[in-house]
């Protein structure tokens, strides 16, 4: 799938056709990242993705035009947060264990995919929805009891 920060500097294309799974997170930390009403991940294999040395396809000028912002996570998790470095936008997600090794699955901020499915994704974090949630999705009030996210 294409992917492309507001300004462009960062375009990329997944190695992988689909995301392994999508989700739309109400959290606060996803409201207050996407400066809007919720976040969206887009998983995938960490290996299908550019941006990380420990990839198939990595690519170290596209890592050049990244920068990191590394936050604690749940269960004892990093997660080391890409964005931008012209426009700042958020691309990439990816965790690291409590030992410091990074997990084997990253997300793709849902906006910058051109073409991606949205429709009867997941919802999760919902007890912090400021939006309705849709009718008929599968929806959890915090993470998902098999967190399959990283
Ligand atoms: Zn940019
Ligand atoms: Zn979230």
């Amino acid at each position: 799938m294409d992917v492309s920060c507001q300004c462009g500097a960062v375009t990329f294309r997944t190695a992988t056709p689909t995301p392994l799974s999508v989700y739309c997170c109400h959290c606060s930390q996803c409201r207050r990242q996407s400066s809007s009403a919720f976040g969206i991940s887009a998983v995938f294999p960490a290996s299908a993705l550019p941006v990380f040395p420990d990839s198939d396809v990595y690519s170290p000028d596209l890592r050049a035009r990244l920068d990191v912002f590394t936050r604690p996570g749940n269960a004892g998790r990093t997660l080391d947060c890409y964005f931008c470095r012209t426009c700042g936008v958020r691309v990439v997600h990816r965790g690291r264990g409590p030992d410091g090794s990074p997990l084997p699955r990253a997300s793709v901020k849902g906006g910058l995919i051109d073409g991606l499915e949205l429709k009867g994704v997941s919802h999760i974090w919902t007890r912090e929805a400021v939006v309705p949630i849709p009718e008929g999705v599968v929806a959890w009030p915090e993470s998902p009891p098999a967190d399959s996210r990283d």
